[in-house]
């Protein structure tokens, strides 16, 4: 099963269909996006590309990544797509990796697309050129089959620690994840549109799929980025919108509901679904959310390894506030999504009684075929037919999974187990507090200690005595940071992850 079949299919029937707009304007309908998507795929086919090969995609969010994300497919071929505020020497490690052929690039990113090197080609998404072969009559390309557990998209992992590696994803995967959607996530009526408002090369270009499958909008906002006023203004005009965003994105749009008195009515015309992962999200600001922008959130946990396809927290369970676990509910990252079985194992790889912090394991459908050339990375990820995905985590007697950190996250401070999350949880609700991120320092005495960044809110003074006495009341003494570093901002990628790496290297540096 070739991804690119779900836009050949529902282009077959209904080409009159809206499917991309670009900002309020419509950019293609099906018919218009296939036929596209169909001479891109002749093109890349008439110039020797073969089934399996590489091609990179190093561009913004624009209408052209889902034209060429599915004339890629179309052809057979895997696309690679870049986090496009990567640097170019980042970029040509991975493009030089993966052994990709061709390179589809946009200049904000690259402004000389001579200086990637080692490929056939490198083409300039706002050139003449593609837009010439877009609009040619030149023959069209029929969708080129390929298996279910053949690679589509070829997706390099951020690299904190070491080398990026190649997360082969395949058709099945994603075929997998698309239909979870409709299960664990939201069901997706034809008349709904997905937004863009995080980067499409990482799992919320991966949300086209699922609305591509009923043939549903998908909306690019015409700034490429995420910008709250933008999208709440788009979502009044053609939505509402679905979309998925990082904690910290969810948290600027609700600042901006709340800033601009947006009522719950108003956000729901703007906004049918926000689904948030990707890291943490606090009680606090879910809790929030939803007061401020009404029943609208739905949480996934996943991973690059099983993209999108982890857990869920539907909006039935957020709203479920009379259960008697609903504040451990809304602090977890719900249960199993319908494809995938989660287990919390030990060190060997058995299940853990409900309660016990252990490694969560994900198994099913969406899990990677492996790390692109590299057996050895994939044997330790994938053991026995278990993704172990580094995380730790506990599950309730009801199957609810809630997160406590990744392993490389986790501090021991005088032989006990600290959860920065736990920390982070209080510390987000004392006054003034606006972000904190919690890590391990080393220390010759307790070997690391807990270091709090916080992030205060604006006009705020905040000092480390009153945060101090404020833990004292509701963490055990242990656990309470024995520093605070008070920060203007965050590290973050350009998921809107904070980067903790960054904050263990500055601590390093200073010590
Ligand atoms: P990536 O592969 O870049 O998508 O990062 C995946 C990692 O992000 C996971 O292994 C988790 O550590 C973290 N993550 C994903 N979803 C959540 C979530 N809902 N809550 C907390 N952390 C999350």
């Amino acid at each position: 099963m070739n991804l690119a079949h779900l836009l050949h299919r529902i282009a077959s029937f209904e080409p009159e269909r809206p499917a991309i707009l670009h900002g309020a304007a419509l950019h293609a309908t099906h018919g218009t996006w296939a036929l596209r998507s169909a001479r891109i795929a002749a093109r890349l086919r008439a110039a020797g590309l073969d089934p399996g090969e590489r091609v990179v995609l190093f561009m913004r969010n624009h209408p052209r990544y889902l034209e060429l994300l599915l004339g890629i497919w179309w052809a057979g071929l895997v696309a690679v797509p870049v986090n496009s505020k990567l640097h170019p020497r980042e970029l040509q490690w991975i493009a030089g990796n993966a052994r990709a052929r061709w390179a589809f690039v946009d200049r904000h990113c690259l402004p000389d697309p001579a200086a990637l090197t080692g490929l056939d080609a490198v083409i300039d998404v706002d050139g003449a050129s593609l837009d010439a072969w877009i609009e040619d009559e030149i023959a069209t390309s029929p969708v080129v089959e390929r298996d279910g557990g053949e690679t589509a998209w070829l997706f390099y992992t951020s690299g904190t620690t070491g080398r990026p590696k190649g997360v082969m994803i395949t058709h099945r995967n994603l075929l997998t994840m698309g239909l979870a959607y409709f299960t664990d996530i939201d069901p997706v009526d034809r008349a709904d549109a997905i937004a863009y408002g995080a980067p499409m090369s990482h799992g919320a270009g991966l949300y086209a799929i699922p609305h591509l499958m009923v043939g549903a909008r998908h909306v690019v906002p015409a700034s490429g980025g995420f910008d709250a006023a933008e999208l709440f203004a788009l979502g009044a005009e053609v939505g509402p919108l679905s979309m998925f965003a990082a904690p910290t994105i969810v948290n600027r749009l609700v600042d901006h509901a709340q800033k601009h008195a947006v009522t719950q009515v108003e956000a729901g015309r703007a906004f049918k679904t926000v689904v948030y992962g990707g890291a943490p999200m606090y009680a606090a600001d879910i809790a929030r959310a939803i007061e401020v922008m009404g029943q609208r959130f739905v949480q996934i946990y996943g991973q690059g390894e099983s993209p999108m396809t982890g857990t869920a927290l539907g909006r039935h369970h957020l709203a479920d506030t009379t259960h008697p676990h609903h504040a451990e509910r809304t602090a977890s990252v719900g249960v199993a999504q319908t494809p995938v079985r989660i287990r919390v194992a030990d060190a060997e790889g058995r299940a853990l009684p409900p309660g016990e912090v252990g490694e969560v394991l994900i198994r099913g459908d969406s899990v990677m075929a492996g790390y692109w050339d590299n057996p050895e990375a994939t044997a330790a990820a994938i053991r026995d037919g278990w993704l172990w995905t580094g995380d730790m985590g506990a599950l309730d007697a009801d199957g609810f999974l809630t997160l406590k950190d990744r392993s490389k996250d986790l501090v021991i401070s005088g032989g006990s187990n600290i959860y920065p999350r736990e920390v982070e949880e209080v510390l987000l609700t004392a006054p003034g507090v606006r972000e904190v991120a919690v890590v391990g320092a080393p220390d010759p005495e307790w070997g690391e200690v807990v270091v709090a960044f916080v992030v205060a809110q604006p006009g705020v003074e905040l000092d480390a005595a009153t945060l101090d006495a404020f833990c004292l009341e509701r963490i055990a003494r242990f656990k309470r940071p024995k520093r605070y570093q008070l920060v203007a901002s965050l590290p973050k990628n350009n998921y809107g992850k904070v980067l903790k790496t960054a904050l263990r290297e500055h601590l390093a540096d200073v010590s």
